[in-house]
């Protein structure tokens, strides 16, 4: 086993733990999240014999890569890339948590699959809420409606909000958007509303934000780099 690996885990770990203290929440209150994207399936697979429970994949393609080599040590797989459509069987066969639901399209589409395969999926509403044009995910302030409409479809149970911090070296500003993520989950899971009570999760903050995002409120960060170095290039195309 590389000892790299484990020394980064490790450091990642104390981070998480560290901030939980500074933010008075116990160490438990925050999961880490190991942000696969890139890494070759036997890295992957040597992050989970050390401890990882955790794990999420980009895209349905990298997913459909990595899973089959460690399921049988039974980690949890959250899809927290973009899910094109036509891309729903195969997430399905995978994934345990779709954390990036944006859309009333996509929720409806996800729970008449689970309905046919007689099966639920847990899923988190993706919010912008940086409103950079790039990143995926609906507006804050239209998170609710869809976090309502979801929470009332027959197989998905909603279990909490994700989103990608403001590209911003301004520590004020990617808190602020961290801040507006938990005020959605507030109101979503106090809502009264069935099916929203245990919308609890917030998914957000990485290598660079996870202290930030641990002090608003994290319960999971997702981390890549810190724990595996420098992302392998996109293969040429
Ligand atoms: C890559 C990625 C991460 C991890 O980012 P690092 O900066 O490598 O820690 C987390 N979440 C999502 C959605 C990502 O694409």
């Amino acid at each position: 086993m590389s000892t790299d690996l484990m020394a980064r885990l490790g450091h990642v770990r104390e981070r998480v733990g560290r901030a939980a203290d500074a933010a008075g929440r116990p160490a438990a209150s925050v999961r880490l999240m190991l942000a696969v994207k890139r890494q070759p399936e036997a890295l992957v697979r040597e992050a989970v014999l050390a401890g990882a429970t955790l794990l999420g994949d980009n895209t349905v393609q990298e997913l459909v890569a990595h899973a089959p080599g460690i399921a049988d040590l039974g980690p949890e797989l959250h899809l927290i890339g973009h899910l094109q459509s036509n891309k729903v069987n195969a997430a399905l066969r995978w994934a345990t948590c779709v954390q990036t639901v944006d859309s009333v399209a996509l929720a409806d589409r996800l729970a008449r699959r689970c309905v046919t395969l007689g099966r639920d999926l847990d899923v988190m509403i993706q919010v912008n809420v940086s409103g950079e044009p790039a990143k995926h995910g609906v507006a804050p302030e239209c998170a609710g409606a869809l976090a309502e409409h979801v929470a009332g479809l027959d197989r998905l149970r909603l279990t909490g909000f994700m989103t990608v911090g403001a590209l911003s070296d301004e520590d004020a500003v990617v808190r602020a958007g961290f801040r507006r993520l938990r005020e959605v989950r507030d109101e979503v899971a106090g809502s009264g509303v069935p099916g929203t009570a245990h919308a609890t999760e917030l998914s957000m903050g990485m290598s660079g934000d996870l202290e930030s995002a641990v002090a608003e409120g994290a319960t999971i960060v997702r981390v890549g780099s810190a724990v595996f170095g420098d992302r392998p290039a996109r293969p040429a195309r």
